[in-house]
C-alpha cells in the first residue's frame, strides 16, 4: 500500500544514508516525490542502428559487447575503460571516462541498449559515457526519460526507479486541486493525470499538456497566497506614528542623506502615520544606503513608544548593524540590543527581560528573533534585512508577536534589484520604494572576462594583491562534487583543498559553504573580517550583506552558472574601502548568448539595468525559480518565461478570490492545503 506520508528509509537499497540525501533535494516522502520535477527529458523513443546513427543528437542503439572491455589509466584521477559492440550494421568503440565498474558489468556476447550520440565515421565510430542497460531488462528505453536534479550519492536511475515505482499510485492518491470547472475554463488536464505525466510522459502531447497544469497551478496558488497574505494586512490596524520627524533625525547621520534616502523616508513616514500597517520593500543596490532608511523607521517607532525589532540572516550581520544603529540611535535615546544564538545564557536572560519588560526600543538578531523565548512589550515595526534570505512564514512567525489583533509596520529590505514589471507580480502584498542612487565618491570596481589561458597571470595577481594586504573571495557554484550532474563545475571544498595543496600553500585560506554548522560559518567569516585568513573560497553564502573593506578582489569561477543578478551581488562585496577593487569572471564557455550576458556584467555597474537585461534575456523565469525573493520557488519556471500564462492565473485567482473569499468552501480545501505548503516551504531559505 502506498501512502503520501511514507519516507524511504525503509525501503531496500535506500537506507538511512541516501534517504538523508534525498532529504536534501527536498524528497522526503512520496508525497514530496510527486511534487519534485523532472528538470529536463531525454528522449530515449528514437532508436538507430549504428551505421545510421545521426552525429548530432543522442539516441538508442541496441548492440552485442564483442570483447573483453579494457581499462587505462590516463593520468591521476582519469582511467579510460573501452569496449568495442557491433549490431548487424557494423561496430563501434564505446568509452567511459572513469567508470572502471563497466568493464566487469558488460559480459561478452550479451546484448545491451547504449544510449547516447555516435560519433565519427565507419572504424571509427564511438559513443562516450553513454547511458546503459541490458536489452532484455531495459526498462529505460523506448520512453521519454525524466531527468532529476541530483545531489551526491543520489543518481538519476535512483530517483527514476523510485518514481517507476511509486508516481503511479501517488498521483492517484493525491487531492484534485482545482474544481472541475476551473479546469473546465482553462482547459486543463486532471491532477492525477498531470503528474503521472510528468514524471513518466507517455508523450511530448502528454507531458505538454501535464506541464500546462501543474504550471497554471503553481502560479495560481503563488498568487492566491499572495493575495491572501495582503488581505490579511488591509483589515488589520496598525500602530500609528504621527509623532517624530525626518527633521529629528537627520541631524544624527554621520552624512548628508542622498535624494533617494530622503523620499523612502518620507514615505515610510506616511505609511506608519496611516490607520493600515505599513508593508513596504525598500529595494536598493548594495551599498545605496538601506540603513539609515530602517534605522529612521526604527527612530520613528520609537518616539511613538513602539518598539523595533530588527531581522538579518547572519550573526555577522547583526553585530556589524548592532554597531552602527547603536552609535547612531543611542544618542537619540534609543535603547539598542542584540540577539543572536552565541550571547551566553546570563546576558540572553538580562536582553529577554529588557525586551519583555520594553526597556529596548530595538533588538537586532537574527533567527534567534524567531524562538518563543522572544517576547515584546509594543511591538510596533519589524525589518527584515536582506529579505530573500527569509521565508515569508518567517517574517509572519515575528509579525505574530506583536499585541493580540494588532499588525506591526513592516519594512523588508533586499539588493536584488527585481525589474518593476515582475515585482508587481512577486510583491502584490508589499508596497515597493526604490532607492536608485548611490552615495556619492564611490569608485566603481573593475570587471574582467576571462578564460582559463588567464589563470596563471590571475594567480600571479593573486599573489600580488595578498602581498599588498589585501583579500580575495574565491565563488564556486558548487558545494560538492556532482551536484546537479555537472562534474565539470568548480565545487568549492575540492577547489578549496587543491588550492591549499597545489597552487597558494603559503597562504591562509578559509573555506564558506551553506552545509556547514551556523557556527563554524560565523568563524570563517569572522576570521576572514578579522584578516586571519587572506582568501575565502566560498560558495554564495558570501553573498549577503557582509562588509570586508580590504578585500578587493572578487574572482568567480565557472560564471557562466550565475545568473547576472547574482553575479552582481557578487561583485558588491568588493569596493567598500579606499583601495582600487576587481571583480574576475572565469569562463572556459564557448556559448555565445552566454558570453554576451556575462559581457552585461563588464559594462555597466547599475544593478537595475542588468536585472532587466538579465529579465530580457533570459525570461522570467529565473528569478521566480530561484530564491532571490524568499517567496516559494516556481518549479516550473522557465515555462513561466511566458508571462501570459502568469498574467492568466493572476486573473483566475482574482476571480476566485472575489467569490470564494479566503477559499474556505470544502471544495477549495486541498488548493488551500496546497498553498499553505507552498508558503511554508519558503521558510529557512539561508542556503
Ligand atoms: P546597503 O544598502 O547595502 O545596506 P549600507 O546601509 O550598508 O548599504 O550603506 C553602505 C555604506 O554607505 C555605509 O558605510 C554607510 O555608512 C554609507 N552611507 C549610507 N548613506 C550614505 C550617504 N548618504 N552618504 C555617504 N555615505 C553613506
Ligand atoms: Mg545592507
Amino acid at each position: 500500500m502506498v501512502d503520501l506520508n511514507m519516507g524511504f528509509e525503509q525501503l531496500p537499497g535506500i537506507g538511512p544514508v541516501r534517504a538523508a540525501a534525498l532529504g536534501r533535494l527536498g524528497i522526503r516522502t512520496v508525497g514530496d516525490l510527486l511534487y519534485t520535477f523532472p528538470r529536463s527529458y531525454e528522449d530515449r523513443t528514437v532508436r538507430a542502428t549504428i551505421r545510421s546513427a545521426p552525429a548530432d543528437a543522442a539516441v538508442c542503439v541496441s548492440a552485442m559487447v564483442a570483447e573483453v572491455a579494457k581499462t587505462s589509466h590516463l593520468r591521476k584521477g582519469l582511467e579510460l575503460t573501452k569496449v568495442r559492440v557491433v549490431d548487424a550494421t557494423g561496430s563501434m568503440q564505446v568509452s567511459f571516462f572513469n567508470q572502471a565498474y563497466r568493464k566487469h558489468a558488460l559480459t561478452v556476447g550479451k546484448s545491451y541498449i547504449f544510449y547516447g550520440k555516435v560519433e565519427g565515421d565507419g572504424w571509427l565510430r564511438g559513443m562516450t559515457n553513454p547511458e546503459v542497460e541490458e536489452e532484455e531488462t531495459a526498462r529505460f528505453t523506448g520512453r521519454i526519460m525524466p531527468v532529476y536534479r541530483l545531489t551526491a550519492g543520489i543518481s538519476n536511475r535512483l530517483v527514476t526507479s523510485l518514481v517507476q515505482r511509486f508516481v503511479v499510485e501517488g498521483a492517484a492518491l493525491a487531492e484534485e486541486t482545482l474544481p472541475a470547472s476551473l479546469r473546465g475554463r482553462y482547459d486543463l488536464a486532471a491532477l492525477a493525470y498531470a503528474l503521472q505525466n510528468i514524471h513518466l510522459p507517455e508523450s511530448w502531447e502528454a507531458l505538454a499538456l501535464a506541464r500546462r497544469r501543474i504550471l497554471f497551478e503553481e502560479l495560481l496558488c503563488f498568487t492566491c497566497g499572495l493575495t491572501l497574505l495582503r488581505d490579511q494586512r488591509d483589515t488589520a490596524y496598525g500602530p500609528a506614528c504621527t509623532g517624530g520627524s525626518a527633521a529629528q533625525f537627520l541631524p544624527l547621520l554621520p552624512f548628508a542623506p542622498t535624494g533617494a534616502q530622503k523620499e523612502a523616508m518620507g514615505a515610510l513616514a506616511r505609511d506608519m502615520a496611516g490607520p493600515h500597517p505599513m508593508n513596504r520593500l525598500l529595494q536598493g543596490d548594495v551599498g545605496s544606503g538601506k540603513t539609515a532608511v530602517a534605522a529612521f523607521a526604527a527612530f520613528l517607532a520609537a518616539k511613538n513608544g513602539w518598539q523595533s525589532a530588527m531581522m538579518v540572516p547572519t550573526e555577522l550581520l547583526a553585530k556589524q548593524h548592532y554597531r552602527t544603529l547603536t552609535s547612531l540611535l543611542e544618542p537619540a535615546g534609543v535603547r539598542v540590543g542584540l540577539l543572536t544564538a552565541s550571547e551566553k545564557a546570563a546576558e540572553k536572560r538580562v536582553i529577554l527581560a529588557r525586551l519583555a519588560g520594553g526597556e529596548l526600543d530595538l533588538i537586532v538578531g537574527t533567527h534567534a528573533l524567531l524562538t518563543d523565548k522572544v517576547a515584546f512589550s509594543r511591538l510596533g515595526l519589524v525589518v527584515a534585512d536582506e529579505q530573500h534570505r527569509f521565508g515569508v512564514g518567517q517574517r509572519a512567525t515575528l509579525i505574530e508577536k506583536a499585541a493580540e489583533g494588532l499588525r506591526p509596520h513592516v519594512l523588508v529590505m533586499s539588493a536584488t534589484p527585481i525589474p518593476r514589471t515582475l515585482s508587481l507580480i512577486l510583491y502584490r502584498d508589499l508596497d515597493v520604494t526604490v532607492l536608485g542612487e548611490l552615495p556619492p565618491g564611490r569608485t566603481p570596481v573593475k570587471t574582467y572576462l576571462v578564460g582559463e589561458d588567464m589563470r596563471q597571470r590571475i594567480d600571479t595577481f593573486i599573489r600580488k594583491l595578498v602581498a599588498e594586504g589585501r583579500q580575495i573571495y574565491i565563488v564556486c557554484p558548487a558545494i560538492e562534487e556532482g551536484e546537479e550532474g555537472a562534474p565539470a563545475r568548480k565545487a568549492a571544498t575540492e577547489y578549496a583543498k587543491q588550492l591549499r595543496a597545489q597552487v597558494f600553500p603559503d597562504l591562509r585560506l578559509g573555506l564558506l559553504h551553506g552545509q556547514m554548522k551556523a557556527k563554524e560559518r560565523e568563524r570563517e567569516m569572522d576570521a576572514f573580517v578579522r584578516g586571519e585568513t587572506q582568501i575565502l573560497v566560498s560558495t554564495t553564502v558570501i553573498e549577503v550583506g557582509v562588509d570586508v573593506p580590504n578585500a578587493t578582489l572578487m574572482l568567480v569561477e565557472n560564471a557562466e552558472c550565475f545568473g547576472l543578478s547574482q553575479l552582481h551581488q557578487l561583485r558588491g562585496r568588493v569596493g567598500r574601502g579606499a583601495h582600487a577593487s576587481y571583480c574576475v569572471l572565469m569562463t572556459d564557455t564557448k556559448n555565445t548568448d552566454t558570453l554576451q550576458r556575462l559581457k552585461t556584467i563588464t559594462g555597466t555597474t547599475d544593478g537595475f539595468q542588468i536585472a532587466e537585461e538579465d529579465l530580457k534575456l533570459r525570461g522570467p523565469g529565473d528569478i521566480l525559480g530561484s530564491r532571490q525573493h524568499g517567496l516559494p520557488r516556481i518549479q516550473l519556471a522557465e515555462l513561466a518565461g511566458d508571462v501570459r500564462a502568469l498574467a492568466e492565473a493572476q486573473d483566475a485567482a482574482q476571480a476566485l478570490l472575489a467569490e470564494h473569499p479566503g477559499l474556505e468552501d470544502a471544495a477549495y480545501a486541498p488548493l488551500r492545503a496546497r498553498i499553505d505548503q507552498m508558503f511554508a516551504q519558503a521558510d529557512g531559505t539561508l542556503n
